[in-house]
């Protein structure tokens, strides 16, 4: 086990001013909590966070990162709490030790590759500081470094994760070296036959071709040299996994594989690389399309370096990467340069990718300018804020918008579950319907038949998907509601000519309406998109009369010659009432009830008023007057409704919710009428009503001309 000396030394070599009396605490504090615990390898456990302290001075991080991981299992596995590490650490140590612990309680149980891109943003997610992952990260590498002396089942599992969780995780994160170590570690676990072969065959090429990697060198340092150009130049064969994956990819064997080897050149200035470029490209015949310039156009984690493939003597291609020292070191340690020191103080480097611009990219949020100030300032991150991510019971990551509830999450899952909803369990706890999910919680839900989805829950749910389901599913109680409410309409109707309107009727007007079924019919009757007396006009055309009333374009006296008019819908006057006409531009004479409140505006232009009067004689049924109904929410009451208005021999023309409550609907229905008695006739009948609270006329200025 490296000593807490050594550690302190690793970390001095980078960061001279580090507090070595906080590193000596925090050394003793783990060493004593894990007191007494071993690896499966024999070893103390202790051994492993210091390990992981170790590969993160590698990196050159801040005190702060090597003592969280020194003490990053203390929390989860030992009699420490947080307030104690807080105590004797301070806040920002704790909170980073807690946010590892979270992330090692999350059972990543499935990981198909569809669900690995939200176990990665989960861990962003749940991640406010990036140095969480980090620690995370080389926590991680070290388990798998160490990885044989677990039982096999258990090192497949975590193979796994670490492919396709971890490993991309660290090449997003910029850390090459990292992903690729990973890689390779897991490889040899979940394929180790394929990873031999490829070694085999390495050591056939070389004893063929002998060591090509430091020929090519060589010879590239000899070209370099003769130019005058001071740069470092190293060779190196690909790692087996990348090898695989390339084979895999371009379905092609081992022989016939080209650039198993990689050159970089590492140069001391920006227009070095250019004039190391033309070097090469002069030396060796360059391949077409493989040349990129990511010096002039970097990658959103900040990598920098030119990329060029050239074919050698024997045709064998080889890759050469060339960059400044400082690019090398943002292209290892990525997102980490950030954090990294060099001799004691913040190291700047100036294309050490902005953490705040990093996470822009990954998260497509870069406009947000205030956002991108508090990240400099604290170096914190809110890694999709918009998001939470939540387990199913079997463990798979359902990813919702942020103040997303059980019923969202239940209706993601399918809008069966939704509408059958119950209630829900959040990590194993009844939790009411509305309470709002967080990062890593596991959701059951219960379901009961015969369960409807309530009005309410529209005040509840924030996804689409869910509000447009349960929109769905009352519109189809409605129609349950409108079919009942035809049914009544109908029956009136037919009554009134001295018939039954029989289910053998309504199938007869449903097929000569060409409706699909007498059902459609009834619905249609019941939402008022169909007069119940066409019904009955279709199947007993004899049996209605044309009525002799007053049609209304002769209802109106006081108009010129030729003269229309129109009625106000503010006040939708009705024959009978006192009127007055108002010309308006462009739309002619509007007619308003002599009450009516839109008048207030316009008493001082009297040119545009006129005298107008209703005809006395009888009216036809055809002014349309919106009632504002409230009433109790019982089965049948908007059937009694209906069949109360269909009794005073009005049609309804339109029907509206207005507004759900459990126990009360608000309810706008248009009604046809002759004139003003008829009107007081037919809001009579409903105040008679008991289920009824209230009826007014539904007088609405914003409709006004
Ligand atoms: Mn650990």
């Amino acid at each position: 086990m490296i000593d807490v000396e050594d550690l302190i030394a690793l970390v001095r070599n980078y960061n001279p001013k580090t507090n070595a009396d906080l590193i000596r605490e925090a050394y003793a504090y783990g060493r004593e909590m894990h007191e007494g615990q071993f690896r499966r390898s024999g070893e103390p456990y202790f051994t492993h966070p210091v390990a992981v302290a170790a590969i993160l001075t590698e990196q050159s991080l801040d005190d702060a990162t090597i003592i969280t991981a020194l003490l990053h299992d203390t929390i989860e596995d030992t009699r420490a709490s947080y307030q104690e590490v807080a105590r004797k650490f301070g806040e920002e140590i704790a909170e980073l030790v807690d946010g590892v612990t979270k992330l090692t309680n999350l059972q990543l149980s499935s990981t198909e590759t569809k669900q690995a891109e939200n176990f990665r943003k989960l861990f962003m997610a749940m991640s406010k500081d990036l140095r969480v992952i980090l620690v995370k990260l080389a926590d991680r590498l070290h388990n798998m470094r160490t990885i044989k002396s677990m039982r096999p089942e258990k090192q497949l599992q975590k193979a796994r994760e670490t492919m396709d969780i971890y490993a991309p995780l660290a090449g997003r994160m910029g850390m090459q070296w990292m992903r690729e170590e990973l890689e390779d570690l897991s490889f040899r676990v979940i394929n180790p036959e394929a990873r031999n072969s490829i070694i085999r065959r390495f050591i056939t090429l070389q004893r063929e071709t002998g060591d090509v990697i430091h020929k090519i060198t060589n010879d590239i340092r000899a070209e370099l040299e003769r130019e005058d150009i001071d740069a470092d130049v190293f060779g190196r064969a690909k790692k087996p996994y990348s090898i695989w994956r390339k084979m895999e990819e371009k379905q092609q064997s081992f022989s016939r594989l080209s650039d198993i080897y990689g050159f970089r050149v590492i140069t001391r200035s920006e227009m070095d690389c250019y004039r190391v470029l033309g070097v090469i490209h002069q030396r060796w015949r360059a391949v077409p399309t493989r040349f990129k310039d990511y010096i002039s156009q970097p990658k959103s984690n900040g990598y920098r370096s030119i990329h060029t493939t050239v074919s050698g003597r024997d045709g064998k291609r080889v890759e050469v990467q060339i960059r400044t020292r400082q690019m090398h070191e943002v292209a290892e340690s990525g997102v980490a340069a950030h954090w990294s020191y060099r001799d004691g103080v913040r190291a700047q480097n100036p294309f050490a990718v902005d953490p705040a611009k990093w996470l822009a990219s990954l998260t497509e949020r870069f406009e947000n300018a205030e956002d991108h100030s508090e990240f400099l300032e604290h170096v914190k991150l809110e890694m999709y804020s918009d998001k939470v991510f939540t387990f199913t019971p079997k463990g798979e990551v359902v990813s919702l918008p942020k103040g997303a509830t059980p019923l969202d999450y239940a209706y993601s899952i399918h809008t069966r579950i939704g509408d059958s909803c119950v209630g829900a369990k959040v990590d194993g706890i009844r939790v009411p319907l509305w309470t709002r999910l967080k990062n890593g919680q596991s959701v059951e839900i219960l379901t009961a038949e015969g369960q409807r989805p309530q009005g309410t829950w529209l005040d509840i749910v924030v996804t689409g998907r869910a509000k447009a389901a349960i929109r769905k599913s009352l519109r189809e109680e409605d129609r349950e509601r409108f079919v009942k409410l035809g049914r009544e309409l109908a029956r009136v109707a037919f009554e009134h000519v001295g018939k039954k309107a029989s289910e053998k009727a309504l199938a007869t007007a449903a097929k000569q309406m060409s409706l699909g079924s007498a059902e459609e019919l009834l619905a249609r009757l019941g939402s008022a998109e169909l007069a119940a007396s066409d019904v009955v006009r279709t199947v007993y055309p004899e049996l209605v009369r044309e009525s002799s009333a007053i049609d209304s374009k002769r209802a109106v006296l006081g108009l010129s010659e030729g003269e229309s008019y129109n009625r106000a819908q503010c006040c939708q006057p009705v024959p009978g009432e006192r009127i007055v006409g108002i010309t308006y531009r462009g739309k002619g004479v509007v007619i308003h009830a002599i009450d009516c409140p839109s008048l207030e505006e316009l008493e001082t232009e009297t040119n545009r008023w006129i005298d107008l009067q209703w005809h006395s004689g009888p009216h036809a049924p055809e002014y349309t007057v919106s009632l504002d109904i409230t009433i109790s929410n019982d089965t049948g009451v908007l059937g009694r409704i209906c069949t109360l208005i269909g009794e005073q021999k009005a049609n309804i023309s339109d029907l509206r919710f207005e507004d759900r409550k459990p126990d009360f609907y608000r309810l706008i229905v248009d009604v046809d009428l002759r004139d003003v008695e008829h009107l007081h006739a037919v809001m009579l009948a409903l105040e008679a009503e008991s289920d009824v609270a209230r009826v007014r006329r539904y007088r609405n200025l914003d409709r006004r001309p």
